[in-house]
Formats: C-alpha cells, structure tokens, sequence
C-alpha cells in the first residue's frame, strides 16, 4: 500500500493517485486515505490493513437497532435509527451506541490495552468489533 505509483482515480474526489483499493471481490474502486471517511469506506488499521468501499465494507455482527431517541454515549447526540457507518454499537452489551467519530476519539485516547464499552467495559468483543469496522487503536505509550 503507498510504495506503487497509481494513476488510479479516486472515486471518491475524482483525483488521481488513489493508492488504496477496496477489497471486495471484483470491486475495482480505489480512493484516498484521506477520502475514506467521507466516502463512508472502511479502511482497518490491522494487519494485512484491508479497506472496503461502502459497498463492501463490514457490518457488525451483532443484531441490535437502536430504541427511538437513543443517545450517543459518548456526547449525548442522538444516533441514527439503525447500525450505519457511523453509528456503532457494542458487541457485548447491545445496549452502547455511539457515533463512529466518537469511539474514535476515545480510542486514540484510550489505546489498545484500555479501549473499553463506555457502558459494560467489555474490552475483548468490543476491540475486536472496533478494529473490524475500522476504527484506528494505537498501542499505548502510557500505562
Ligand atoms: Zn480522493
Ligand atoms: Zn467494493
Ligand atoms: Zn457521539
Ligand atoms: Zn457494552
């Protein structure tokens, strides 16, 4: 990923250079690391760091909706009606829904040892499902 020179399009902005492709079988889009997010891509931080357009991107596993008017547990915002790209539940609880943006901000924060459901404090479901959705977890200098 990065080191060939592409000439690639990338679908999202529509300019060239698009270094990373969506995994998805016989999908041929590429696009930008850094227009991932508004094309609503997955792209996972771990090995062998696969990305997918919208189209072929992971689901959570877990069968969960959201109740009417459920809040983000982290800012208090309302999420969406149903799990999307940018509202995610945990795995464990079913019952923590939070916004893609804010799971990230507290896992950067967190890191990988201490990324936890802000409700149930699950940690290993909870990374993993994390991870999969593409959500990035740095290891953690801090203790
Ligand atoms: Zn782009
Ligand atoms: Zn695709
Ligand atoms: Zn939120
Ligand atoms: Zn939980």
């Amino acid at each position: 990923m990065g080191l060939l020179c592409s000439f690639q399009n990338c679908y999202i902005c529509g300019q060239i250079g698009a270094t990373i492709y969506c995994c998805g079988r016989h999908c041929e889009l590429s696009f930008h690391l850094p227009c991932a997010k508004q094309g609503r891509c997955v792209t996972q931080f771990i090995t062998p760091y696969r990305a997918f357009c919208p189209t072929h991107s992971p689901e959570q596993a877990v069968e969960a909706t959201p109740e009417p008017g459920t809040q983000c547990l982290i800012c208090m915002e309302p999420v969406e009606d149903r799990k999307t790209f940018s509202t995610m539940v945990c795995p464990a609880c079913k019952t923590a829904w939070f916004h893609r943006d804010c799971i990230q901000g507290q896992a950067l924060h967190a890191g990988y040892f201490s990324i936890q459901c802000p409700l149930c404090r699950n940690r290993d479901a909870f990374r993993k499902d994390m991870l999969t959705m593409g959500i990035r977890i740095p290891y953690s200098h801090t203790r």
